[in-house]
């Protein structure tokens, strides 16, 4: 592990205590084998005139809901230090008691919460106190004789403290140990099966103090592992995505949550040579590397195996025996659903009702399988008893923070596809799906579509940009497996790809202009259909939207292809509808009008356009019996409606959005 320290870097900030701390603090964040989403925190100790002007020494520490990897000054609670050491020496504190005397002794009480570990950062005698989860160090605490490697390995200089509950009782704990220290004699502490704690009086060495123990960590673990899993032990690889499967999966899993859950698959290639391990079932369910990621990933994942239902469904019985064995009167049973499994042959699944739920599931999941992978090379991989863990997963200050990121959106979990995704109605319904909460597969034959909805980072987003020319079945099915890799089902298509082809009337029509239209208004839909239904029948609420046109019921001259087509498309929708309803699949259908906020409408054609009837713009473009204009938002917004529970009795209905039109009528 290299030091990211820069001297000069530093230089604006060092001669501030608390700007130096945010420093190195993101140095600490920005390294994902030291903290993982919000895990660690930091703290320094300096003193203010009070409004009384006197001096008070405050400690400055990470507050509840920041990250250290962009945490700012604002970020740290500032909390009177000597409030924080009389804590220490009360016989008995509750969590909640704790979280409001330490509120009630801060400065500013706008501030954010502090850390559950304040009390412990106070007792240390150190100006800087730095404390992560360093993977290389929690992975020695998880192996048998863990202890004895880490006293070995580091020596009198750092103390090691056996694993207690984090929060008061961590902190009494620590009090007590080092009632009798000599703070001078040591660089840092081991928390066996949580952590390690770093300090100094200057940033710069307590951040390379932490450097330099998780580096020693790392050389051991480098040295003594013996290299990759030999492949006797293992089983083979499927290559192909069995995305059928996965959308089952997916449905067995959100029905025990009780809720829509996104499922996203691993297949890299460190994933299937955990999963393809012939004990991976039993590695695995050993326990999680640090008790905190419980109330990410549960204790332990669902190992799948061919017969998934039965799989998932004793994964549920056995979290129930789990609660009922340790809970107490006042816990409350969490859903039973797993919040990870290994899936032999294809790969490590991450469930979350959000991306970011399972992104944040698949990084913890991925650094835990290193961990396992590294221990059962060094004497065997073990983790902190089931009780302990339990502890954790029902403590009422982790469920807190659960419950500050609940998302109510509506399509919360849910999974649509979009198709002619890149412009006008098919851009607008993407983005009110996505502000709605759902995982959008967007597809459409411009190169643009895997750009366009910011798509740089380099996690997994919500939104999949594909490029899919949509009269291919073949790329087709291509779309829908990558979508389904990435987000574990189907919900909700809108089949909105079309084309407008150049008038022609029926005498003058050439066979290349009629097939070209009849193929993509028309046949495309009936292929993109025919290839979901399969998905939507494991979806969650399934729900199918055609965008159709005011020309079925009004069709104009010199616009056959186009309207033959688009009349097709109802026709194929109603019977869908038939077709599906025992399935609970909606299929309905909107006709729009005048929607000119597209590629297609340039001012120059809508000049040209309304001249020809003699209009203005402004007149041409609400030319309809309400006289208003129709955009593609309050297209997408019709479309989420219907898509969504308030039409949840309806199906094979045709819907008008073209601001009241007397021929339609
Ligand atoms: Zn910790």
């Amino acid at each position: 592990m290299k030091s990211l320290w820069r001297d000069s870097d530093a230089a604006p900030y060092i001669n501030d205590p608390l700007l130096a701390r945010v420093y190195s603090s993101r140095l600490l964040g920005k390294a994902p084998n030291l903290v993982l989403h919000g895990g660690g925190n930091t703290s320094v100790k300096s003193s203010i005139i009070n409004i009384f002007a006197e001096e008070e020494e405050i400690l400055y520490v990470k507050g509840s809901g920041w990250d250290l990897a962009t945490i700012e000054a604002p970020g740290f609670a500032p909390v009177r230090l000597d409030t924080l050491k009389r804590l220490a020496s009360l016989d008995d504190l509750s969590d909640a008691q704790m979280v409001s005397e330490q509120r009630a002794a801060m400065i500013d009480p706008a501030a954010p919460t502090p850390s559950v570990e304040a009390i412990l950062h106070a007792l240390i005698f150190y100006k800087y106190v730095d404390h992560t989860h360093a993977d290389a160090v929690v992975t020695l605490t998880n192996i048998k004789d863990g202890e004895r490697v880490i006293r070995n390995l580091y020596g009198d200089r750092i103390l090691v403290i056996p694993y207690v509950m984090p929060g008061f009782i961590l902190a009494k704990k620590i009090h007590e140990l080092t009632i009798d220290v000599n703070w001078e004699n040591i660089d840092g502490m081991v928390l066996l099966h949580h952590g390690v704690f770093s300090f100094a009086n200057d940033a710069k060495t307590s951040y390379e103090n932490m450097i330099e123990i998780v580096t020693k960590a790392e050389d051991y673990i480098e040295k003594n592992r013996h290299k990759s899993v030999s492949s006797s032990n293992t089983l083979p690889t499927i290559t192909a995505i069995n995305a059928l499967m996965l959308a089952e999966i997916r449905k067995l899993v959100s029905d025990m949550a009780g809720k829509a859950m996104l499922a996203a698959l691993d297949n890299s290639a460190s994933n299937l040579e955990f999963v393809n391990q012939k004990n991976v079932a039993e590695i695995s369910c050993r326990g999680p590397l640090t008790p905190d990621h419980v109330i990410r990933t549960k204790r332990i994942p669902v190992i799948l195996d061919d017969n998934v239902k039965q799989a998932i469904q004793n994964y549920g019985d056995e979290y129930k025996n789990y609660f009922s064995q340790f809970a107490q009167q006042h816990h409350q049973c969490l859903d039973t659903a797993p919040r990870w499994a290994t899936w032999p042959h294809n790969g490590t699944i991450s469930f979350g009702a959000s991306i970011s739920d399972t992104n944040i599931v698949a990084d913890i999941v991925n650094h835990t399988i290193n961990s396992i992978q590294n221990a059962e090379q060094l004497g065997g991989w073990q983790a902190l008893p089931a009780k302990d863990i339990f502890d954790i997963e029902y403590w009422e200050l982790e469920q807190a923070k659960l419950r500050k990121s609940k998302n109510t959106n509506s399509f919360q979990g849910q999974v649509a596809l979009v198709t002619g995704a890149a412009s006008g109605i098919g851009k607008a319904c993407v983005e009110k799906l996505q502000a709605l909460g759902a995982a959008v597969i967007a597809l459409d034959i411009s190169e643009s579509i895997t750009t366009m909805f910011n798509q740089g980072h380099l996690q997994k987003t919500d939104i999949l940009g594909l490029v899919c020319d949509v009269t291919s079945d073949v790329e087709i099915n291509n779309a829908i497996e990558q979508g389904i890799a990435a987000y574990g089902g189907l919900d909700f298509v809108v089949s909105n790809a079309g084309t407008f082809p150049h008038s022609s009337t029926i005498a003058d029509m050439s066979s290349d202009l009629w097939n070209n239209s009849i193929n993509t208004n028309l046949t495309s839909h009936q292929k993109l259909l025919s290839a979901t239904i399969p998905y939507l029948e494991l979806g969650i609420n399934p729900s199918v939207l055609m965008v159709g046109s005011k020309n079925v019921p009004a069709p104009g001259p010199g616009a056959s292809a186009y309207s033959v087509a688009k009349a097709g498309l109802t026709q194929l929708a109603r019977v869908a509808a038939l077709e599906l309803a025992n399935k609970k699949i909606r299929v309905n259908i909107i006709h729009p009008n005048a929607v000119f906020d597209t590629a297609i409408w340039t001012n120059e054609i809508l000049e040209k356009r309304a001249a020809h009837y003699d209009l203005s713009v402004q007149e041409y473009k609400s030319n309809n019996l309400l006289k208003v204009e129709v955009s593609s938002a309050d297209v997408a917004d019709l479309v989420c409606t219907i898509l969504g529970p308030s039409f949840s009795k309806t199906t094979g209905a045709q819907v008008a959005i073209d601001g009241g039109n007397e021929r339609v009528i």
